[in-house]
């Protein structure tokens, strides 16, 4: 199963995609989770993507794809992936249906779109502020996300639909009620 999670930050992707990961035996690949230990680690791509990420601002595509495209190749991949955060915009979705047949991967399966409305999403990340103190979870950064996410993520839904790959799942509820419909989105 190779899949994509779409939804806007704070909608559920990290949670049901380690529920995802336990059920298939499949890797989870976030793009935010390796530029956070870029970052953290001091790396020159961590110094490169900060300032954009603390910006809740998109960082380039070619850090992001390069990220992917190394993560994609290692062998733990090869029978599926969970992709979290990634592809952002068209151009990442089209580099990735591109990547995966230069590695003679199997096309994409699923995008699934956790769909949360936007007071719910403020809520939960003014929350998770509290809890985990992520340095692009402060208001005005988050309303940049949200803005970010609806400008340039959100079209992502077309480019899916077009290919008859995307379900729309509601993202509210109980984490394994949400968990059923996802996996019922996938058959
Ligand atoms: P996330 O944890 O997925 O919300 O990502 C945190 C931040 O990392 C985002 O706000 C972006 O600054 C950056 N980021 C993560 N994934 C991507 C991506 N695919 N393209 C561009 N920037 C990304």
């Amino acid at each position: 199963m190779r899949m994509v999670l779409l939804g806007a930050p704070g909608s559920g992707k990290g949670t049901q995609g380690e529920k995802l990961v336990a059920h298939f035996g499949i890797p989870k690949i976030s793009t935010g989770d390796a530029l956070r230990a870029a970052v953290a680690a001091g790396t020159e791509l961590g110094r490169k993507a900060k300032a954009t990420m603390d910006a809740g601002e998109l960082v380039a595509n070619d850090i992001v794809i390069g990220i992917v495209e190394e993560r994609l190749g290692q062998p733990d991949a090869q029978k599926g992936f969970v992709l979290d955060g990634f592809p952002r915009n068209t151009a990442q979705a089209q580099v990735l249906d591109a990547m995966l047949e230069r590695l003679g991967q199997p096309p994409i399966d699923r995008a699934i779109h956790l769909a949360v409305d936007d007071e719910e999403i403020i809520h939960r990340l003014l929350d998770r502020a509290q809890k985990e103190g992520r340095a692009d979870d402060k208001e005005d950064v988050i309303r940049n996300r949200i803005a970010v996410y609806n400008a340039e993520t959100h079209p992502l839904l077309a480019y899916y639909e077009q290919q008859g790959k995307a379900r729309t799942v509601q993202g509210t509820g109980g984490l394994d009620e949400i968990f059923s419909r996802i996996t019922a989105a996938l058959n």
